[in-house]
């Protein structure tokens, strides 16, 4: 089974009923766990006690969280590139490596985001094979991101903060 905690971004509209969504529109969101790895679905509020008639719904998949938020439309495309944290840039350059090796620089980062108030902590899922996946909002942007826990122990953690530093201080 691939590792799979790619990025998962809100949809632009219900699963359900296709209506797209408006800016600060609560939503009630689903995270799926199927043969193909992790699956996520958005619905509007009125959809989301329909959802087991969605034609899309497999038989096959867990629902492994859901929770509720905020929908925040994305920015128009002539706006400026955001500058980033580094910290951020780099967690995003590590998901896109899809690499089991760097699920503890993963975590730390996102531990980071989350004490720096970038991220909040939405959630604590647990996967059908025993393992944590913590699931981090944006405060900004709204994105989600899965960051598998890898129950790091203490003595862990050291070297593993000293590999995030010195990852950083490569980042430009
Ligand atoms: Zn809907």
């Amino acid at each position: 089974m691939p590792f799979n905690w790619s990025l998962r971004p809100c949809a632009a509209a219900c699963h359900l009923c296709g209506t797209a969504f408006a800016d600060r529109q609560t939503l009630h969101s689903r995270l799926l766990f199927t043969r193909e790895g992790y699956d996520r679905q958005d619905y509007c509020l009125d959809c989301w006690p329909r959802r087991a008639a969605d034609p899309d719904a497999s038989p096959a998949a867990t629902e492994v969280s859901d929770w509720t938020h905020d929908f925040h439309a994305p920015p128009p495309k002539a706006a400026p590139p955001v500058q980033r944290e580094s910290a951020e840039a780099l967690l995003r350059q590590l998901i896109e490596t899809d690499d089991p090796a760097q699920a503890a620089p993963l975590f730390v980062l996102a531990v980071m985001l989350e004490r720096r108030r970038i991220f909040v902590e939405r959630q604590v899922a647990l996967q059908p094979d025993g393992r944590r996946l913590r699931l981090y909002e944006h405060r900004k942007t709204g994105e989600t991101f899965l960051i598998p826990d890898p129950n790091l122990r203490l003595a862990d953690l050291e070297p593993v903060q000293l590999q995030v530093l010195s990852l950083l201080q490569g980042t430009p």
